[in-house]
This record gives C-alpha cells, structure tokens and sequence, in this order.
C-alpha cells in the first residue's frame, strides 16, 4: 500500500445491486487503503440491462459515470465508483467473443474523474435449442452452473417472457420447455447471465481492472498532486534510418493529468535514435 496516498482511510461509495463491491472493494483497500461502500437502493439496472429490457440509454462510459455521481448522491460521501460492461464478438476477430469493461472513479471534492477500460476473455454466449435437445456440452463450455444462465423464446410476440439467474439444471430444463410454448419457432434461447454476481469470470476481470485503476490511482500529478496521473496518448514520429522521414515508432509517451491538465513526457527515446528503414513507408512502402 502507497503511504500517504490522499485516499489512505478515505471512504467510497458503488451503487450495485449485483455485488461488484465483492470484487472491487478488496483491490482498492489492498492497494490505496480506501474502503468501499455498497450502496444497493439504487437499482442500476433501471440505467440498462445485458438482456434489453431497459435500453442502456448512455454509451458506456456515460453510464458508469452515471452510476459513479448516483453513487455518491445517495451515500454523502466524497468518492463514487461506478462499472460498466459490454458483451458480444470481439471487434477484430468476430468469431470470438469479448467482454469490454470500463471502471470510474469520481472524486467530488476536487472535480477529478480516472477511467479505466480493459477487453477480456469471457464466456458470454448463446444457444438455439428445443425441450429434450442435449445441450450438455454448451453448457460445459459456459461452465454452467458456477455460471448462471437466461432462458427466452427464440421469437415471440409475448412480453415479459424471461427466466434469468438459472443455476440448476433441473430449472433449466423446466424452464426450456416452459418458454418454448411462448415461441412461434418452438425454440428458445440460453444466454450466459453477464450480471457480475452470478458471472464468476466477469467478477474475476472486474477484480483485475481495479488493480489498473489502482495502480493508475497511486500515481499523484506533480503538478497538482491529484491521483490519476497516466498515460494517454503517445508521440508518433521516430525517424528513419536511412532517409530521415518521421515514421510510425514511437518516440515517447504522453502522461497528463485530466484534473489540472499537467502533461509530462516520458520514456523518451534518445534524439539520436532512428528507425529501422523497414519501418519506414517511404523506404518498404
Ligand atoms: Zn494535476
Ligand atoms: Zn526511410
């Protein structure tokens, strides 16, 4: 733990009904000493849901900025955190899926606001099937039942027609045939349930996130000493060996802080440094 680190005994405040604090609470005490508080009034789903019910009418960030100031709202407290997640196929390789997390903190004493975001594995997806289909090896692979599941008709025009939080199996089974007789196709749909508390791997990314946010936390501006200093950009432009145009490498990096809008350099490469002309787009176009 950092000494001295202004959110050493300071408290924070989650609004989740779906136990997020489980997995970020012990990081953000662990690395910065500051104690997370769970606040369960406030029905974050009523922002969004995975199963679109309610529309998420913010984009992501948003969103869990939302949930960071409704946070704090309800709780009186200084410092608010608020999570949000996105799932379906991963952007560049489609046929996988991927989960893409985001994490806030909001300090409202000082205006300061630290995002994190990071793409995980995950075991987000689904399955058409019918009542006495073998789906044993679906539901190995989503790891069912430490990993609860959602059951819906595949198409119907009838409204509310959802069981979520399914974790045994003998529940599933009924609840297959019993939603099958809502769909025009006779089939329904087995989703992965991504709410974090019945999602053992989501709740394992959230835990890992918390440690990028802490570890961003820890690093005070030294300009005005607000946690969050980070990396956010990099400067491009390296030049080539050969013929002395900028290239693509990087020639360093670009830290700043969001709060006071100090920006440092850093890992600078040396100015005698060139690149490589394969590299280069004018040289190995
Ligand atoms: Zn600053
Ligand atoms: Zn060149």
């Amino acid at each position: 733990m950092i000494s001295n680190h202004p959110y050493q005994n300071q408290f924070a405040a989650i609004a989740t009904i779906h136990h997020k604090e489980r997995a970020i609470g012990p990081v953000l005490k662990k690395y910065l000493g500051l104690s997370l508080l769970c606040i369960d009034e406030f029905n974050t789903d009523s922002l969004g849901t995975f199963t679109g019910e309610i529309p998420r009418e913010k984009d992501m960030l948003a969103t869990a900025k939302e949930k960071a100031k409704q946070a704090i709202l309800r709780s009186n407290l200084r410092i608010g955190v608020g999570s949000e997640g996105s799932f379906g196929p991963h952007p560049y390789i489609p046929f996988l899926a991927s989960g893409l997390e985001i994490l806030v903190l909001i300090d409202s004493l000082t205006g300061n606001e630290v995002t994190v975001s990071h793409r995980f594995d995950t075991n987000y997806d689904n399955l058409i099937t019918k009542p006495n289909e073998n789906i044993i090896s679906f539901l190995n692979k989503i790891d069912f039942p430490k990993h609860s599941v959602i059951v819906k008709p595949e198409v119907t025009t009838a409204k509310n027609q959802i069981i979520k939080g399914i974790n045994v199996f003998e529940d599933l089974v009924a609840a297959i045939k019993s939603l099958s007789a809502y769909s025009q196709t006779g089939q329904v749909s087995i989703q992965t349930d991504m709410r974090a508390h019945l999602n053992p791997t989501r709740m394992r990314s959230l835990g890992i996130l918390t440690k990028k946010l802490a570890l961003r936390l820890s690093r005070l501006c030294p300009h005005c000493h607000a946690p969050g200093f980070g990396l956010v950009d990099v400067e491009k432009g390296l030049l080539c060996e050969e013929c002395h145009l900028p290239t693509s490498l990087i020639i360093a990096e670009i830290y700043k802080c969001k709060l006071c809008g100090f920006s440092q350099k850093r890992h600078e490469r040396n100015p005698n440094a060139r690149a490589s002309a394969r590299w280069c787009n004018y040289c190995n176009p």
